[in-house]
């Protein structure tokens, strides 16, 4: 090999991804399966994740972005994508012309999409996002008679083609919560009231990872699991599904070297070596998404062997302690911050430490972290 390995690298296991697609489906019956692969695939690369989760049966993409979507038809993307949250002056006429569908959640934004659709000469592909209770994007109950309006004209003048409605939940990852049914009923509603002014949807969905995993009741034509395509718990209080995590997130050994009974390490010397000891210096830091909060808290994988991260986390490194095992270390080693082998230090575990929840660790890798994939179609000889 002519170039070294990473110092810090995300490895995304894409037989996982397709392992958990295959686990949505399951749960979602006849339901199709849109997967959600906004902020880059929750950080695990949104077109190799995509490919993946399309390969194993997916039936759709969802982001946030038309830019996000943009990316995902640049990477030869070709399935249906929907992006849902943009604004007034994002680049519709990109959009429609790269054949992205879009969420509307209001009349500004529906008027924005026309006008996309007429500098494209082709109608636009567009659903409704409906507030059912969440009260954040979506189209509340008041301005939805408008909405509707506006897209019955637009419909008929053929600059839209009014493809479905959907909302999100508010506590699906609470299966018993009563608003869940609350927001059935008001988006069963919104679905008629489409239909009074002449719409008719093509699909109608609702449900999040969570609710795809545990109400079966709420996936109407179409489920949108996010999370769990990556295989981390949406309700990691209840089960892990039998989900995968894809994400492993590991730095290799930079330095080992012995460190006297007496002596502090890091910053502040917050850790004073208790016994003459060896250390090995991890080149992952804040920098690179290793929260600094973790400090003194964390175990890193070595071989088979969890080594606690001691003293201060800092920009661009942390130290592990190698205590008993001091030969079984070795300049180059790759340690495993969390991941999903046997032994593994887990996403859930540092979400649970930082008082978060597991997408946002997900999300935390970055810096120098290079990504880099295994499974998929490059166990079968394809490479990129
Ligand atoms: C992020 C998102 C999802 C996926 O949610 P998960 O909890 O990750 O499954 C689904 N729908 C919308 C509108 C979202 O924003």
């Amino acid at each position: 090999m002519s170039t070294p390995d990473p110092q810090v690298e995300i490895v995304v296991d894409l037989d996982a991804i397709a392992h958990n697609v295959r686990v949505l489906r399951a749960h979602a019956g006849d339901a199709a399966v849109m997967a959600v692969v906004k902020a880059d695939g929750y950080n695990h690369g949104a077109v190799r994740v995509g490919e993946a989760a399309l390969a194993a049966g997916a039936a759709e993409l969802g982001v946030t972005t038309v830019a996000e979507a943009l990316v995902l038809r640049e990477g030869g993307i070709t399935a249906p994508i929907l992006c849902w949250l943009n604004t007034s002056d994002a680049d519709y006429a990109a959009a429609v012309a790269a054949d992205i569908e879009i969420g509307i959640c209001s009349v500004a934004h529906l008027e924005a999409v026309v006008r996309g659709a007429r500098a494209v000469g082709r109608p636009a592909v567009t659903t409704v996002k409906v507030d059912t209770g969440l009260n954040r994007n979506g189209v509340p109950d008041a301005q939805l008679p408008a909405v509707l309006e506006l897209f019955r004209e637009s419909v008929a003048a053929g600059t839209v083609r009014f493809r479905g409605v959907f909302s999100h939940l508010a506590h699906a990852d609470e299966p018993r919560h009563p608003m869940l049914d609350v927001q059935r009923d008001r988006f069963l509603n919104a679905i008629a009231l489409a239909k009074e002014y002449g719409l008719q949807p093509e699909v109608a969905h609702l449900a999040n990872s969570a609710a795809t995993l545990t109400r079966p009741d709420l996936a109407f034509d179409m489920v949108r699991p996010g999370i769990a395509v990556y295989g981390l718990s949406p309700i990691p209080e209840l089960s892990d599904f039998g989900l995968r995590p894809a994400m492993t997130f590991r730095a290799r050994v930079a330095l080992v070297k012995p460190v006297a009974a007496g002596e502090g390490v890091s910053y502040g010397h917050e850790w004073v070596a208790p016994y003459d000891t060896t250390v090995a210096l991890i080149p992952a830091g804040y920098a690179d998404g290793v929260s600094r909060a973790l400090g003194g808290r964390i175990p890193l994988r070595i071989g088979g062997v969890a080594y606690p991260a001691v003293g201060r986390i800092c920009m661009d490194q942390l130290v592990i302690d190698l205590g008993d095992n001091p030969d079984g270390v070795a300049e180059g080693d790759a340690a495993v911050l969390f991941g999903a082998e046997p032994g593994d230090p887990s996403a859930q575990h540092w979400a649970e430490l930082l008082g978060t929840i597991n997408y946002e660790i997900a999300c935390a890798p970055r810096g120098r972290a290079v990504r880099s994939y295994r499974g998929g179609r490059d166990e079968v000889g394809g490479a990129r």
